[in-house]
């Protein structure tokens, strides 16, 4: 089997914005990070980043009928018909029934869910190194994967900063919420025979080796 639609699941820090990105471009399917539309919305002013913005700068989850009707929205969208990689959705267990609903609508179903599994050590070490661009959200990292020119994004030039959420106090909250809030979701999954877990701690090549193994893609 060859997985076109599937989840990465995972804490902050996990990898699966990383990993979504390489595997969007290599299977022409999108990622659909609702952290990137939030953050985008939130950088546009519309009214959906007014609402979001507090929960995110305190490291909280957004509503879920929010996500859910951002997810239900872009869902409709052409390119996501034949495939689509789920990169920081669902987070809970109300978005992961609602996911159900929404995919059983469109008489589609899920392929696999990735559990990208991560020491909380190395969670923390890889959020507070983390630079995004505050132009085109572009990921880097102080130590792993620095700019070529410092503070400046490799890919459109645009100022590198440090997320509001990626500072320290916030970090602990987020990860909070992840343990108390979405990792009971790997379990939800382990049920419903759907789970592939995937050693997050190896460098970015190898996860994506295993990601692709765990796809049925090598
Ligand atoms: P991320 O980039 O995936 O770490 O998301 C950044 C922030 O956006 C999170 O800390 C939440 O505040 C919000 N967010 C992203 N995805 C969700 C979701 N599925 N449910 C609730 N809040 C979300």
């Amino acid at each position: 089997m060859q997985a076109a639609r599937f989840i990465l699941l995972g804490a902050p820090g996990a990898g699966k914005g990383t990993q979504a990105k390489v595997l969007a471009d290599r299977y022409g399917i999108p990622q659909i990070s609702t952290g990137d539309i939030l953050r985008a919305a939130v950088r546009n002013g519309t009214p959906l980043g007014l609402e979001a913005k507090a929960f995110m700068d305190a490291g909280d989850l957004v509503p879920d009928s929010v996500v859910v009707s951002l997810i239900d929205e872009r869902l409709e969208e052409g390119d996501a018909e034949n495939g689509f990689i789920l990169d920081g959705f669902p987070r809970t267990g109300a978005q992961a029934a609602a996911l159900d609903e929404l995919l059983a609508a469109r008489d589609t179903r899920l392929d696999v869910v990735v559990s990208l599994e991560v020491d909380e050590e190395k969670l923390v070490e890889r959020l507070s190194g983390r630079l995004t661009c505050g132009a085109c959200g572009s990921m880097f990292h102080k130590t792993y994967s620095p700019p070529k020119m410092d503070g400046a994004c490799d890919k459109c030039g645009g100022a590198l900063i440090q997320r509001e959420d990626d500072k320290e106090e916030t970090i602990r909250r987020r990860l909070e919420n992840y343990r108390e809030l979405t990792a009971p979701l790997i379990d939800y999954y382990a049920q419903k025979g759907q789970l592939k877990r995937v050693d997050g701690m190896q460098d970015i090549d190898e996860v994506t080796r295993l990601v692709e193994h765990a796809l049925g893609r090598n």
